[in-house]
């Protein structure tokens, strides 16, 4: 089948030390040679060169010489598309780049859609719809956490975890439906309890994997972080501790941070997404009302919870109802204003919340460190768990796991019920087919095309 050729410019558009435009489809070598001259002046040289080789030469339109360039040429399947592939490096300027586009589409491509060269690695089979939507992630990571899981997705966890999964259910729909057709020679007498054994394994696997999707979440959106304490206690200076610059308002008088402030704060490689929420107290201002209640809806849906308790003051009822409110949470519990004379008993206050207290000083920027040292341990050693499991990034594979599982947890049910064989083909088949969704199999169009316009142009 005759594929049209694409061409797109590959590299950011800004002005950089080398831009890059691709050009892949079956032309993408009679284009290229329709443009490219190497240094002794010869044009057409490209069409028979080797894969994977780089040639130095120029870009003319038509006898202009446009720009000094390197072009690589990879041959189908054996590119990112796999097919006929040509990348120009060229001068990174951006009209160098948009100059070179420009000769490369009037000389035989169009432009390509944002996605399409991966779209296309993904309908020439060299990508499967989980990989190629790894690759949009691993664009837009933030975070070392959020490359490193797209990174091995791309490479297939992901992927032959769910493939796995599928062989398991195939083989026994196999077996009932030939068990059927041919009940002669193939029993089913006691079946049921052998298919319950067989897909206890994988209903966990599938459990484990939807469960790991909230770290996954966390892994490339970030640790919502919700930052709680009574007025005055120092939430604010700690958040400008933490971004380095005065971006809440400090101020003196109880009350003040009345809205809430999101900011994203990167401890080396872990992002945090923090809330700078108001005071938790018993208050009738109504604006500070609103704060409050915000607070505490934050809370419930936060990753971590960080308490700034005043050590200048005695504990209070605000402070009982926030140690209540995070008694069973993922906590970091700070004893602020060192610098001045404690009231508070740092192992009293450990006791009396359940967390480990770390005392710092915002003002003097005291015991900042450990409180980094605290929240990367929290993800090193699995309070927030990170190691080698895989994680389960994408909304879209989540939700065709939970179909997965209600179908599977109908297969059990039906056999618990002893209902007959086909009943748990049926399935057992629906199973197969929502996981399959995950790899791209039998997905509508409309899901693939809406999945790659989300790429960037170029990839
Ligand atoms: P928030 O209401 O919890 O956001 O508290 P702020 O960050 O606005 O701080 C309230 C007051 O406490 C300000 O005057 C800060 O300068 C002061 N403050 C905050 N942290 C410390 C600290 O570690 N030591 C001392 N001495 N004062 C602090």
């Amino acid at each position: 089948m005759k594929t049209e050729t694409i061409a797109a410019i590959a590299t950011g558009m800004s002005n950089s030390g080398i831009g890059i435009v691709r050009i892949s489809g079956d032309q993408a070598f009679e284009v290229i040679d329709r443009i490219y001259r190497n240094k002794k002046g010869q044009a057409g040289t490209l069409w028979d060169a080797k894969s994977h080789t780089a040639h130095y030469g120029y870009i003319y339109d038509g006898d202009e010489r446009i720009d000094e360039v390197l072009v690589l040429i990879m041959r189908g399947p054996n590119s990112y598309t796999a097919e006929d592939t040509v990348e120009i490096d060229c001068h990174g300027g951006i009209r160098m780049v948009q100059r070179i586009l420009e000769t490369v589409l009037h000389n035989g491509a169009r432009t390509a859609q944002p996605g399409e060269f991966t779209k296309r690695a993904f309908l020439n089979g060299r990508l499967d719809l989980a990989q190629a939507e790894a690759v949009a992630e691993l664009i837009h990571a933030s975070n070392d956490y959020a490359l490193k899981s797209s990174v091995s997705q791309l490479g297939g966890s992901v992927s032959g975890k769910i493939r796995a999964l599928r062989g398991t259910i195939l083989y026994e729909t196999a077996f009932i439906e030939s068990a059927l057709d041919d009940p002669e020679h193939i029993s089913l007498e006691g079946y049921g309890d052998r298919l319950l054994k067989v897909l206890e394994p994988v209903t966990e696997e599938i459990e484990k994997l939807i469960a790991s999707a909230d770290d996954g979440r966390v892994m490339t959106e970030g640790v919502r972080t919700v930052i709680l304490g009574k007025p005055n206690a120092g939430k604010s200076s700690l958040m400008n501790v933490l971004l380095g610059e005065e971006r809440a308002i400090v101020t003196d008088i109880a009350g003040t941070t009345r809205d809430t402030l999101e900011e994203h704060i990167n401890l080396q490689g872990i992002s945090l997404h923090v809330v700078d929420t108001a005071g938790i107290r018993d208050t009738e201002d109504v604006v500070e009302k609103i704060g409050v209640n915000r607070a505490m809806k934050a809370a419930k849906g936060a990753d971590l919870i960080i308490y700034v308790a005043d050590g200048s003051r005695p504990l209070d009822e605000s402070d009982r109802e926030i140690m209540e409110l995070i008694h069973d949470k993922k906590a970091i519990v700070l004893l602020n204003k060192t610098d001045l004379e404690l009231t508070v008993d740092k192992e009293a206050l450990e006791e009396q919340c359940g967390h480990r207290v770390i005392p710092i000083s915002a003002k003097e920027e005291h015991g900042i460190g450990d409180l980094e040292k605290e929240i990367q341990s929290m993800f090193y050693h699995g309070e927030i768990a990170f190691n080698d499991q895989v994680y389960i990034t994408n909304a879209r594979h989540k939700e065709a796991l939970e179909a997965a599982l209600r179908s599977l947890r109908m297969v059990r049910s039906s056999v618990l019920d002893g209902m007959p064989e086909d009943f748990y083909s049926i399935d057992l088949a629906d199973a197969y087919e929502q996981l399959g969704l995950i790899l791209g199999e039998a997905v509508d169009d409309d899901v693939v095309n809406e999945i790659f316009s989300k790429f960037c142009m170029g990839k």
